[in-house]
């Protein structure tokens, strides 16, 4: 692991976490497998630096004392005190801590902090679509307080569905649109559109997760492009795939545009000077208190614009992940 003695471990004080994030990130980048050990405590691990509040407050939480052995010397009898199920439910799929095996770790998209502009008829900016839950963004700002995915998915879905209802009581049935000209053909050796979306994802996951540059984000923007020039091959795949995966090479467009726009780190963007950094820049208020909204302007070209969010007069909820 990347905890080196006298490393300068970076990230705010509110957003620890994202000092393992970083450090498992920048072990998988070079192609190496983090895993973590339940047999044993970190090495290094000195309980007595942890904040006795911390721990009482725990303790309290789970009503175990967990200050004391085995629970103290022991991740596996901590793991099995609180949550003893996930331990036999990675024994079921062949993964046995209890027997010393290793769990390997990798970052993962827990949610989606951006997404479709809404009103609060849950209506976007197309006539008749409306969106509710992840794929719907703006309602959490920059970060997501831990659970609140329950609050996109039913409330705003409970609004998106009743708006859309009321919508269809009161419109007559659309004639069916002619189809669209496709496009002109791009040139050059087709590509299986499934390299394609196995193409994005990974250039995604290294160039818009956890450590974002601006180097990777002109890179990623290359790849996509030149992604863009060659005809992509539906036969196997089939038209929705294709139609899917058109999709999802735009969302990462505008996905790169956005995480080279915003040169700070501000909840789980984390925008670092160069590849190499393992520190991100700080959050830079005031000018960055502000979110981006991407569309197409003239010619298909995306247009990206920086808006002041409304303030709000009550007391801000501080991040727990979950
Ligand atoms: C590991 C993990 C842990 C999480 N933990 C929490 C937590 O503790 N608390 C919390 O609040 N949130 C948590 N979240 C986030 C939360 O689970 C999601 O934000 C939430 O489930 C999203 O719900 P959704 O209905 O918007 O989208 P989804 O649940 O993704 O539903 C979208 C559905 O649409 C379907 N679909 C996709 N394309 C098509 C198509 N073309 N045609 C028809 N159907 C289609 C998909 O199959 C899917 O069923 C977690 C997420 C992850 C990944």
């Amino acid at each position: 692991m990347l905890f080196r003695k006298g490393a300068s471990w970076p990230v705010s004080r509110e957003e620890p976490s994202h000092v393992i994030d970083i450090a498992v990130f920048c072990e998988t980048e070079k192609g190496r497998k983090v895993s973590m050990d339940f047999s044993r405590n970190p090495a290094g691990l000195d309980l007595a630096r942890m904040d006795p509040a911390l721990w009482a407050k725990y303790a309290n939480i789970k009503a175990l004392p967990l200050t004391a052995p085995p629970y103290r010397d022991s991740p596996l009898a901590r793991l099995k005190a609180i949550n003893a199920p996930s331990v036999r439910w990675l024994k079921d799929r062949g993964i046995d801590l209890e027997a010393g095996d290793l769990l390997e770790l990798a970052p993962a998209c827990q949610h989606f902090q951006g997404g479709v502009k809404i009103d609060e008829r849950a209506a976007t900016t197309v006539p008749g679509l409306f969106a509710a839950g992840e794929v719907a963004g703006g309602q959490h700002g920059a970060n997501r307080p831990g659970g609140n995915a329950l609050m996109d998915s039913q409330v705003m879905g409970k609004l998106a569905g009743g708006s859309a209802a009321a919508m269809a009581k009161a419109s007559k049935p659309a004639a069916p649109r002619p189809r669209r000209p496709a496009k002109a053909a791009a040139r050059g050796t087709p590509i299986d559109v499934r390299e394609v979306r196995r193409t994005i994802q990974h250039l995604m996951s290294m160039r818009a997760s956890i450590k974002r540059t601006a180097q990777g984000v002109k890179e990623g923007l290359a790849e996509l492009a030149a992604l863009a020039t060659r005809p992509w091959d539906a036969a196997e795949a089939g038209e929705a795939f294709l139609a899917e995966t058109r999709s999802i090479a735009l969302v990462a467009e505008m996905v790169l545009t956005a995480c080279g726009t915003r040169t700070e780190s501000r909840g789980p963007h984390l925008y670092f000077d160069s590849p190499e950094s393992t520190t991100p820049r700080p959050r830079q208020d005031p000018d960055w208190r502000k979110y981006l909204v991407l569309r197409r302007g003239p010619r298909g070209k995306l247009v990206i614009e920086a808006r002041k969010p409304v303030e709000p007069d009550w007391p801000v909820v501080q991040q727990i992940d979950g």
